[in-house]
C-alpha cells in the first residue's frame, strides 16, 4: 500500500480527466474467508465497485514473491487465471513494476499486456490507445496496443523449448520483435512521486515518503535495481525541498527513496530541510565512503534510529568482484562516524553465495563485524545475511545460484564466528525461499503452472513435486550467447558490456563510476 512505483501509477492515471483508477489489495487470510463465506468478489476501496467491472485490471508488480498472489487476485476478482481462457468481455488484465520489468515471462500467462519500465510518459499514450482500441475485438484491440514500443503483449510469441531452457521465441506475423522500456530522463517533468497515503499500519510507520533521485552511478554487479534504473537521475533540489517540508507539515515524519539516497548531491540541505520544517526523517541503506561526520550529524539531528550500511562482502577481494569498491578501511572510518555520533543501532547488509565466494570470505565477515563491533562499543549490530540471487539485466544474469548447502555451511560460518562477539544479532532470508525467488527470475513461461500451484498448494509441497525442473534452471549458468527469457525486453543496456562486467568480475577487476555527458559505455546514455 505504501509502495511509492505503486502510489505513481495511481497518481499518473487519475491525473488523466477521463480515467478513473481505483485501489483494491489482496485481503488478509481472515478477510479471504469472509470473501469465500459470502461469495464476494474483490471490490475497490473508493467506491466499492467489483474489481470485475472495470475497463482494466492492472497490478503493480514489484517483488517475485508476490506472484502466488496473481492467481489469488484473479480468481477472487472473476477473471480466468489464464489469458487465452478469457471471454472478449472480460477486462484487460496488465501489469507493471520492477519485477516484472525485469523478466516478464513467468508470468507471460496470466496478463494480456504489460507496461515495461518506468510509468511517466508511458501512462498517457497508453489510456489513449486504450481508448481508441476499446471498440475493437479482443485480439485487434492488443495488435493496436502492441503499437507502443513499451506495451509487451506475450500472447503475440510463439515460444519453443529445449530441457530446462528456452529455444526460441519469436513474434507473430505483425508483432514487434523487441519491447523497448521505457525511461523517463527528465524526472523533473513529472510530479514527484510521494505518498498519498500514509498510515501508521503500513510499512514505514505513518511515514511521508518521497522519491528523490532514480538510478545508482556505482555499477555493483549484483544490483537489480543499480541496472534497471541507470542513468543516474537528480530531481531539482528546491522542489525536493519543498515536497519533504510539505511532508514533514503532514505527518511530523519523512522518508527519502531512492536507488542510491546518499549519492543525491543537495542530500544535506534536503535533511536539513526536513528538521527546519520540524520533523524526523528516515533513510534507505546509505553508500558508506558518502557518510562524513556533517551527514552523520544531521541524521542524528533528524532523528535517525538506526544507520544501515551496505558492505556486502567481507573480503576485499568479493568486494572488487561485485564492484562495491570500498576497503576495509572505509568501512572502519564508517562504523567510528556512526559510533562517534552516538548513534545505538547499526544495521549491515551482506550477501552469501556471490560468484567466486570461499568459505574465507564468511569468515572475513566475521573478522570485520567483530572488528566494527570493538569501535561501536555501545548498542548493537544487526546483519542482514542474505543468498545472492542472480537477476536479470545485471552482469551475473549469467551466473549460477550457489548450492542450497554451500551456503548453509557459510551461513553457520558467519552464525559460529559471531556468536562469541555480544550485541550481533544476525537475521537470513531462508534459503529455501531464495531457491524459489532465483527460480522465479529468470524462469520463461514455464513457470506460470508451478506459481499457479503454489498459490494453492504452497511452495514447499509445490518445489517437492517439481524439484528436478527447478534445479536444472536455478543451479546452471547460463551460456554467453543462450537465449535468455528477458532477451525479448530491451532495457538500453548492451549485452556485450554486460557479459563484460561479469568477466571482469570474475577475475576481480572494478569498473569506476557513471560519468554521465561523458560515457557512452554501458549503452543507456545516447550521444547528444
Ligand atoms: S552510459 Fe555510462 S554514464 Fe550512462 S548509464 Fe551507462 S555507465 Fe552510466
Amino acid at each position: 500500500m505504501t509502495n511509492l512505483g505503486f502510489q505513481a501509477a495511481y497518481n499518473l492515471f487519475n491525473l488523466m480527466p477521463e480515467c478513473v483508477c481505483e485501489r483494491a489489495f489482496l485481503p488478509d487470510a481472515d478477510e479471504l474467508e469472509e470473501h469465500a463465506r459470502t461469495s464476494t468478489p474483490l471490490f475497490s476501496y473508493e467506491s466499492q465497485t467489483p474489481a470485475s467491472e472495470f475497463d482494466i485490471v492492472a497490478f503493480s508488480l514489484p517483488f517475485e514473491e508476490d506472484y502466488p498472489n496473481i492467481p489469488r487476485l484473479l480468481n477472487l476478482i472473476g477473471i480466468p487465471v489464464n489469458s487465452s481462457q478469457r471471454p472478449s468481455l472480460s477486462p484487460l488484465v496488465m501489469a507493471g513494476g520492477v519485477a516484472v520489468s525485469l523478466n516478464p515471462l513467468p508470468v507471460a500467462g496470466f496478463f494480456d499486456l504489460f507496461l515495461i519500465g518506468e510509468a511517466e510518459g508511458a501512462i498517457e499514450p497508453f489510456v489513449e490507445a486504450h481508448k481508441a482500441a476499446s471498440r475493437l475485438l479482443r485480439l485487434d484491440a492488443l495488435r493496436e496496443l502492441d503499437r507502443l514500443k513499451y506495451v509487451f503483449i506475450p500472447s503475440l510469441y510463439d515460444y519453443s523449448y529445449d530441457g530446462a531452457t528456452l529455444k526460441g521465441m519469436s513474434p507473430k506475423p505483425g508483432a514487434k520483435a523487441r519491447v523497448v522500456a521505457s525511461k523517463n530522463l527528465n524526472l523533473d517533468a513529472y510530479p514527484i512521486p510521494r505518498s498519498f497515503i500514509v498510515t501508521p499500519e503500513s510499512e514505514f510507520k505513518g511515514a511521508y515518503l518521497a522519491e528523490i533521485e532514480r538510478g545508482c552511478p556505482r555499477g555493483c554487479r549484483f544490483c537489480a535495481a543499480g541496472f534497471l534504473y541507470l542513468p543516474p537521475r537528480w530531481r531539482d533540489a528546491v522542489s525536493v525541498k519543498d515536497t519533504i517540508r510539505r511532508g514533514v507539515e503532514t505527518t511530523g515524519k519523512a522518508g527519502l527513496v531512492g536507488t542510491a539516497v546518499s549519492e543525491y548531491p543537495w542530500i544535506k540541505e534536503t535533511i536539513e530541510a526536513g528538521i527546519e520544517a520540524g520533523g524526523t526523517m528516515t533513510l534507505s541503506s546509505l553508500r558508506l565512503d558518502m557518510l562524513d561526520a556533517g551527514l552523520v550529524g544531521l541524521l542524528k539531528k533528524a532523528g535517525y534510529q538506526t544507520v544501515t550500511l551496505a558492505p556486502e562482502a567481507g573480503s576485499g577481494r568479493l568486494r572488487n568482484v561485485i564492484n562495491k569498491c570500498v576497503t576495509d578501511a572505509d568501512i572502519m572510518e564508517a562504523a567510528r562516524l556512526v559510533a562517534e555520533a552516538g548513534f545505538l543501532k547499526m544495521k549491515l547488509y551482506f550477501l552469501i553465495g556471490l560468484p567466486t565466494e570461499t568459505d574465507g570470505d564468511a569468515a572475513a565477515i566475521v573478522e570485520l563485524v567483530s572488528a566494527m563491533k570493538g569501535v561501536m562499543k555501545r548498542g548493537g549490530i544487526t546483519l542482514s545475511v542474505n543468498p545472492f540471487i542472480p537477476k536479470p539485466a545485471i552482469p551475473f544474469q549469467w551466473a549460477a545460484f550457489e548450492d542450497a548447502k554451500v551456503i548453509e555451511g557459510r551461513l553457520s560460518i558467519i552464525k559460529r564466528g559471531l556468536s562469541r562477539v555480544s550485541g550481533v544479532i544476525i537475521k537470513s532470508m531462508s534459503v529455501k525461499d531464495a531457491f524459489v525467488q532465483a527460480y522465479i527470475s529468470r524462469a520463461d513461461p514455464r513457470a506460470g503452472a508451478i506459481i499457479a500451484e503454489a498459490s494453492e498448494a504452497g511452495w514447499r509441497p509445490t518445489v517437492r513435486k517439481y524439484a528436478g525442473f527447478m534445479e536444472g534452471s536455478v543451479y546452471r549458468g547460463r551460456e554467453k550467447d543462450e537465449l535468455l527469457p528477458w532477451d525479448v525486453i530491451d532495457h538500453g543496456l548492451k549485452r556485450q558490456y554486460l557479459w563484460k562486467e561479469y568477466q571482469k568480475g570474475l577475475c576481480g577487476k572494478t569498473t569506476p563510476p557513471c560519468d554521465v555527458g561523458a560515457c557512452l559505455r554501458c549503452g543507456v546514455c545516447v550521444a547528444s
